[in-house]
């Protein structure tokens, strides 16, 4: 079956047959994850480009934490393939495949009985790491994430819920993993302190160059994001592109409604 094996990805004699860029980082290839009679991602085919940041949005129940479940193997597709670098995701090669991939859940996922360099370091130290190392990579991402270091020997009941997100973030890139997951990362955050890390994590995902996937069910938190969204309904993709291609064009009534939905404030212009 054409365009279904690894080997579809490179030519003969090392030569690939298409430029790298056009073998995405992640990609879903016809992809049916069902729970009993609910199909959460149905037929799905969707591709992510390296080092571009997508969003997911949609209502909730959409299937939108099932992609990134699926992306990172977390769940299996009941029909269809997830390729990394256009190779088949297999169930033998999952751990490795996501030392490759940041992610960060919306409750940030920390252990609470460990500190947040425990926190940091369980992954690493697993793979060998020195202590010394994880301090000094924890260091180095305190600084990106904009952490105080004094915070490092905390345990997470004694952080912010921003402080909190900012570890789980420093967690998904302790191992530098060219790829982040991010299922609705700021949802639980304060309206200012969110609008803080906002700025902040887009210019992290700038700086680094990652391929960042990011859900969210906030439209305008989607469109500072990501120069791509993708609107998803029971499982499908509804609309692909920018925030203008879904004003100028929207695909259907539902985009018109998920648009008109955002509300702003009395008095308000946009
Ligand atoms: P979203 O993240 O967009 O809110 P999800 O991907 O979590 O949506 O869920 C999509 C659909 O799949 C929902 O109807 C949800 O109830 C169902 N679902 C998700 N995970 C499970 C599960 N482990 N068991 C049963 N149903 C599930
Ligand atoms: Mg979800």
């Amino acid at each position: 079956m054409p365009g279904l094996l690894p080997e579809a990805a490179s030519g003969v004699a090392g030569m690939p047959a298409m430029p790298p860029d056009a073998v995405p980082a992640l990609s879903l290839d016809g992809v049916t994850r069902a729970y009993g009679a609910v199909r959460a991602v149905d037929a799905l085919t969707l591709g992510f480009a390296r080092g571009r940041t997508t969003v997911l949005i949609g209502s909730s129940g959409c299937g939108k934490s099932t992609v990134l479940r699926l992306l990172i193997g977390l769940e299996w597709p009941d029909a269809g393939a997830v390729r990394h670098d256009g190779m088949v995701l297999r169930r033998e090669r999952v751990l490795e495949a996501r030392r490759r991939v940041g992610y960060v859940i919306q409750e940030g996922g920390l252990f609470p009985h460990l500190t947040v360099l425990g926190n940091l370091g369980l992954l690493p130290r697993h793979l060998g790491w020195s202590r010394q190392r994880v301090r000094e990579r924890a260091i180095e991402l305190a600084g990106l994430a904009h952490l105080h270091a004094d915070l490092l020997v905390r345990y997470p009941a004694e952080l912010s819920g921003g402080q909190r997100q900012r570890v789980a973030l420093m967690r998904a890139l302790m191992l530098d993993p060219p790829t982040l997951l991010l299922d609705e990362p700021l949802g639980a955050l304060d309206p200012l302190v969110r609008h803080d890390l906002q700025d902040e994590l887009r210019a992290i995902f700038r700086q680094l160059g990652k391929t960042v996937v990011m859900v969210t069910h906030d439209l305008p938190e989607a469109a500072f994001f990501g120069d791509r969204l993708v609107l998803m309904r029971e499982g499908r993709v509804v609309q692909d592109g920018s925030l203008d291609d879904f004003r100028r064009a929207p695909a259907d009534d539902f985009v018109r409604r998920f648009l008109a939905a955002r509300r702003g404030l009395p008095g308000a212009s946009e």
